[in-house]
Parts: C-alpha cells; structure tokens; sequence
C-alpha cells in the first residue's frame, strides 16, 4: 500500500527537475495526481495511410522506406557529411525522402539533426507519425515521431494527448512521455484504487469499475472502451457533486424552521394596486414562488437572478409587504452606500400609498440619525430597513427580522450573511438576488443547494442598447458623438479594465484614460468625474453622486460601476480595451445604460491586442441584448471543462473531465438520479450507501468553499 501518494519524480523519464515543473504547472505532485489527469484528446493510431491518400494538417502514421537524406545548411547550401562529423554542426536542416507504395514524401528535421541522420538509414523502412503538411509543394512532414516496425511497434489504438504548457513542452516533458510515466504509474498503483460508488449505483447506470476507467482513459483498447471510461468518470463526477450539494438542501430544508408567513395583507395590496404598470408574468410567477417558501414553515433560501433592469427591485419590496402583512420586518441590504441611497429612494416610492414605513442606515448616517433608526428597528416602528454593511453591526437589533434581501450576492462574504440571521433564534427567510446571469447548467451546480427563481423578461418597451466595437484609431469621431450626447443633456460613462497583475499599473492607465477625457472634454464646458478603487469611500460616493446628481457628464471609472447604479440620464456607455472584458461583465456595464426612455448605446473600443477569441466575444456583444444567451456563449466559449476555462470562470470546483456547457443532459440526469438516492436515504446512513458518505465527506465536497450563501 501506500504507492498512490508516492512521488512522481521516479518515473520514467520524469527526475525531480520535471517532477517539480509538474507540480508547479499541473498541480501533480503524486501517482494518484497523476493518474487522474486525464487525456484531452485522442489520436488514432490504429491505422496506416497510404501516403497517397493524407490529407494535408491531419494526424496520420505511414510505414514508408527511406529513399534519401540530404543535409542543408542556413543558406540552402548542401552539406555533405562525408567530410567529417563536425560538418553536421553547419548543418540547419535533415531532409529524408521516403516511400511507401503508393507516393514519396519528405521528412524534416531542424534539431538532433545528426542522430536522426544515423538512425534513419536508406533502404529502411519505418513507422512515421506526426502531422503532414504541403510545403512548395511538396508534402511534407515535421519532426514526426519514428518508430522501428518490428521492435516494441508503434503505438496502435487511440494514443492520450496531456495537458501542457509552454514550460513543460520547452523542458522535454512531451505527451509520450507523460503517457510512459503513467503507464508505469497504472501499473504500480491501480489495484490501490478503492471503488467510489456502490454496486448498485453502477448497475442501475451501467458504469463500469472504477479500475477499469482509469486504464481505459489513459490506454483505451478502442473507442467503444473510451467511451465506456469517459461516461463512468464523467458521471461520477457530476453525480457526487450534486449529491452533495442535494444533501446540504435536505439538510437545511428539513432542519431550518421558517417564520410561517400565509397572509399577504393590506399593504402588499395597496402598493400593488397603485402601480403604474403592471407586472410582468416573470416578476408575478417568481413572487407566487417566494410566497410558497414563506407559506412551508422552513426558512427560504432562494437566488432571484433577473436580468439587469428587468424589476427586482419591485420583486423584493412586494416581499417585504408580504411579510409586514404577516407582523415582521424586512431589510434589503446592498454593497454599497450609492446604491442603498438608489433603493432607499425607490423603496420609499414604492410605499407611498401604503402604511409601511422604511428607513435607511448606512456607514455615513450621522449619530441622530443612527440613533432614530436604531429605535425604530427596535420597537417596530421601521418596518423596511434599507443599508450597506452597517445593517450588521451588533447595535442593530430587531424587533422581529422575518426576511433579509441581500442585493448582488458576490460582494457579501459569507459570514457576513450568516451574521444577519444569527442574531435570530428563528433564522429570517433569505432572498439573494443576482443580476449576474448564470445558465443554468452552472446555476445547478454552483447553487444546487439552493432553490432558484429567474426573472427571464423584461418589462415591455425597453429599447435595445446599440452596441457598436470601435477601433481606438477612431477615438477622435466617438468624442465628436459624446459632445453631441452632453450638448443634448445626455452624461456619459467611460470605463477601464482592471489590469489584475499590478494595481499601480491600473491606476496609471486610469489616470492616463482620465487625462485623456479631459483634454478631449475642457472645463468650463464639460466637468468630468473619476471613480477608482484605491479611493476612500468618501470620495467614491461624493464623486459617484456628482455624476448622479447630473453635476459631471461624464465619469470615468474602474469597474466600480459594474453593480447596480442607476442614472436613467446616462445614454453612453463607453468601454476602453473593451477586449480584456468577459462578457458577463461587458454585459453588466452595458446594462448601466438604456434605463430611461432615451435611445442609449454602448461602445466598445478595442485596441490592436485584441485577439481572435476576443474579437468574438465583442461581435456577440453587438448582436445580442440577452443576458442568459451572452452568458450560455461565455460558458462555451470559455469551457469551463478545460483547464484553463475553470481558473477562469471563477468555479468554486473544479471538474476534471465532465464539461457543465457540453454534458448538461449528463448533468440533469445525475440530479435526479441523486436526488432519488437521497429521497429514500436521506442521510445516506444506510450500508450501501457507505462508499458515497465516505466520498462526500473529503475535503473537495466541503459545502463551504461553494456555498455563497448563508
Ligand atoms: P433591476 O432588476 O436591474 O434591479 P430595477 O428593479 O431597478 O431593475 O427596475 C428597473 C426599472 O424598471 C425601474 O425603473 C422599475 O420601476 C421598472 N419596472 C419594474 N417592473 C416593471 C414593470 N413590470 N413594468 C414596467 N416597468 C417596470
Ligand atoms: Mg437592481
């Protein structure tokens, strides 16, 4: 026992040097690391082509004779060898020719020029294997791997291409040699490998061993075993996911009592019947959904995700009534001082015509203020209370919190959110709600455990948002266009990216960008604000409420933006190097704008960095206003199965072979099949439930690294 832990470094091949490149770049430290890093692609070798039949930039093996070798120097010039060995260091180039039956190619060699020359001997055959391609007009092919025929063979059946990365392609650690050491790391260490699901499981889903998938997916005997492999580790990993993110909701739903909420009351009626337009049927359907919640007697823990402008606002304050109606209190909490202000302002319209009374607290609020509203809270008499992080101070203390809405979950940590309702003996039904939109393959498996409402419509005779991707060659005429929007009363928001290595270098680009805007929109005429992370709150909020207000036209920012202000003046949206932006987030800042009655757009300048994948991203930008496809696209585009993809979209886990854009019928299959576990064992207690409670509990199933809320 004990070779699974084992270090790498004594493979074949591998040496500590590499072993360390390994782990620094991969994260593989021991075999069992290793084993479980799985192929990303497959290469047939199971067949030889004719060389008359390749295709050009494909994969292929041949079996072919050597005909000629010539040997060239830099210039073109030919080398002849038979003039000593030191001839070979002139040498740039290795030209074999070689035949099979059918046609001749050539075979180049620009490194190991000498070995390759004495190994490969005319009148020899070998295997070839690598990638051809037409070279004036010659076909040809570059440093592909030989074989002899008769000895150990060539590789045959589907051969495992590793995940790489430049610095481990540059220290030789190629995927032949990581398919070696794994082979020797499956033979030393695959009967460690304990089963990770009960024999029932695999009947019913008809998987085979877990033995069994992990040699297939490295050394598959054909494609029909691959595919065997693929499917069992895929769905074992979709499936213990949701199981345990299943079990945390069972838990909770069947622990947690709820305040018992069924009347909807008075002024949930008034302000409803005083609305100058109706609800949309999204905003009536996930309302009849939070009002179930506060009916089952067990605490609600629900996302609302909605679009930008498409009314959560009015979702959350309608709840709020529902719960004055049944004798409690409610508060709305968002991230920051700007946009409590924003929803204390519409909150308090909202309640005209009825007979609640809100409040607003934030780290700003003066003592006499504080202390008003602290009694109020106390002694019932705020029914709504609206603020920031302040809401949470210990000196906060309520009458009866029956529900918290916590608006844009990702900047409240965790705790901070399970403080609110600690302060409870009865914890407040909770209600988050996200603008971010989340497709929902991925909303099941980052908020498996909790119960999701979406607001997928916005409110009728909401104009597009014209998008159109510039090129900062063009930067001149686009503040032409932004004179005319300010001379026509409009304000104007212009955004940097955040440059993430170095916070001083995003300062200096902001402030450049700022200088910029300046030079091009002259005080008198024109008074622009700035907006950037390294400034004090203060200063945040005085210059953010100067844009609001209407006393700058323009303001130039970070990202600080991104959350929820609104200034329905505001028609342009400009974002600099709009190419380093993901798309939810082009989308969000898009969103900013377009929230009055005025015809508003965005445009993205992009700079000569822009790469392919980015330029794509900005294309469908300018071809969508739909948040969820933008986000489904982002997902693809990205694929968060890959490597890389997973840093990047921010996962909490991270998924080694199932992919959350392309198995999503995988996905919803695995839910329910343990869902139905779960449904007959709750607990999983039972004897053959055993290996699966001993899976969830490591440390990757660990609730807390994914649950994002309280
Ligand atoms: P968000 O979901 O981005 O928070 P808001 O709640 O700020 O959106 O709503 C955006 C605007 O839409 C507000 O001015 C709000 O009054 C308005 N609104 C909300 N619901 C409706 C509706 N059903 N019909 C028309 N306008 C609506
Ligand atoms: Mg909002």
């Amino acid at each position: 026992m004990g070779e699974l832990q084992s270090s790498i470094q004594y493979l074949p091949g591998m040496g500590p040097k590499r072993a360390a490149l390994l782990q620094k770049e991969l994260g593989i430290e021991s075999l069992s690391d290793l084993i479980h890093l799985y192929p990303y692609r497959y290469i047939d070798r199971s067949s030889i082509y004719p060389i008359r039949e390749i295709s050009e930039e494909s994969m292929v093996q041949i079996k072919a004779k050597v005909v000629s070798r010539s040997l060239y120097a830099k210039g073109g010039e030919v080398i002849d060898p038979g003039k000593g060995a030191s001839e070979f260091r002139r040498a740039s180039r290795l030209s074999v020719i070689v035949e099979d039956e059918s046609a001749r190619m050539e075979m180049v060699f620009f490194k190991a020029i000498k070995w390759n020359w004495e190994r490969l001997s005319p009148g020899s055959e070998y295997i070839f294997f690598g990638k051809a391609s037409q070279f004036n007009g010659r076909l040809n092919m570059v440093h592909p791997e030989v074989d002899k025929p008769q000895s150990n063979g060539p590789a045959t059946g589907l051969v495992g291409v590793y995940p790489s990365t430049e610095a481990l392609k540059s220290s030789g650690v190629t995927s032949k040699l990581m398919s070696r050491a794994v082979s020797t790391a499956l033979a030393l260490c695959l009967r460690e490998v304990q089963e990770t699901l009960p024999d029932y499981v695999l009947r019913d889903n008809g998987l085979v061993s877990k033995r069994k998938a992990l040699f297939d997916i490295h050394f598959p005997k054909d494609n029909a075993s691959l595919e065997s492999a693929r499917y069992r580790l895929k769905f074992e990993e979709l499936f213990l996911l949701q199981l345990s993110l299943l079990k945390q909701k069972y838990v909770r739903s069947r622990g947690t009592k709820g305040f018992l909420m069924p009347r909807v009351g008075e002024d949930f009626n008034s302000c409803y019947k005083a609305l100058p337009y109706s609800l949309t049927s999204a905003q009536q359907r996930v309302i009849k959904e939070i009002r179930a919640d506060m009916m089952s007697g067990y605490q609600m823990n629900r996302l609302l995700q909605g679009d930008v402008g498409s009314g959560k606002t009015l979702v959350a304050v309608l709840c709020c009534l529902l719960a004055k109606g049944n004798g409690f209190q409610s508060c709305i909490m968002a991230p920051t001082e700007v946009l409590a202000h924003q929803h204390f302002t519409s909150v308090t319209k909202f309640l005209a015509p009825t007979h609640s009374r809100c409040a607003l607290l934030t780290g700003s609020s003066n003592v006499a203020e504080r202390r008003e509203v602290l009694e109020g809270i106390l002694d019932g008499s705020i029914d709504i209370l609206i603020g920031t992080h302040a809401l949470l101070e210990d000196n906060v203390v309520w009458k009866n919190l029956g529900l918290a809405i916590v608006d844009e979950q990702h900047r409240f940590g965790v705790e901070q959110r399970s403080k609110l309702w600690k302060k409870n003996t009865i914890a407040p039904h909770i209600l988050v709600m996200t603008a971010t939109p989340i497709p929902r393959t991925l909303a099941m498996t980052l908020y498996g455990d909790l119960d999701v409402s979406v607001i997928d419509e916005l409110p009728p005779g909401r104009k597009p948002v014209k998008t159109i991707c510039i090129d900062e060659s063009r930067k001149g005429a686009m503040y032409k266009f932004i004179r005319e929007q300010i001379a026509s009363g409009r304000q104007a928001f212009v955004v940097y990216p955040l440059i993430f290595e170095s916070e001083k270098l995003d300062i200096k680009n902001l402030e450049q960008g700022y200088e910029d805007i300046v030079a091009a929109f002259p005080l008198p005429d024109y008074k622009v604000a700035i907006v950037h992370g390294q400034q004090s709150n203060e200063q945040k909020s005085f210059n953010m409420e100067a844009f609001v207000a209407g006393r700058a036209d323009i303001l130039v920012s970070t990202t600080v933006i991104e959350v929820g202000v609104d200034v329905p003046n505001a028609s342009v949206m400009v974002i600099m190097s709009a190419q380093r932006f993901g798309l939810s987030q082009l989308h969000q800042l898009r969103g900013r704008v377009g929230r009055g009655a005025e015809e508003a757009w965005c445009i993205l300048v992009k700079d000569h960095k822009t790469s392919k994948e980015a330029q794509s991203r900005l294309s469908l930008m300018c071809s969508t206003q739909d948040g969820f496809e933008l986000s489904e696209q982002d997902l693809r585009m990205r694929g968060p199965g890959d490597l890389e993809g997973t840093a990047q979209s921010g996962l909490p886990i991270k998924l080694s072979i199932a992919s959350l854009s392309k198995d999503s019928a995988l996905l919803s299959k695995a839910r329910d099949y343990a869902g139905a576990i779960l449904e007959r064992d709750p607990d999983l207690s039972s004897e053959e439930n055993s290996l699966l409670r001993r899976e969830l509990s490591k440390a990757k199933f660990k609730i807390e690294d994914f649950s994002r809320i309280s």
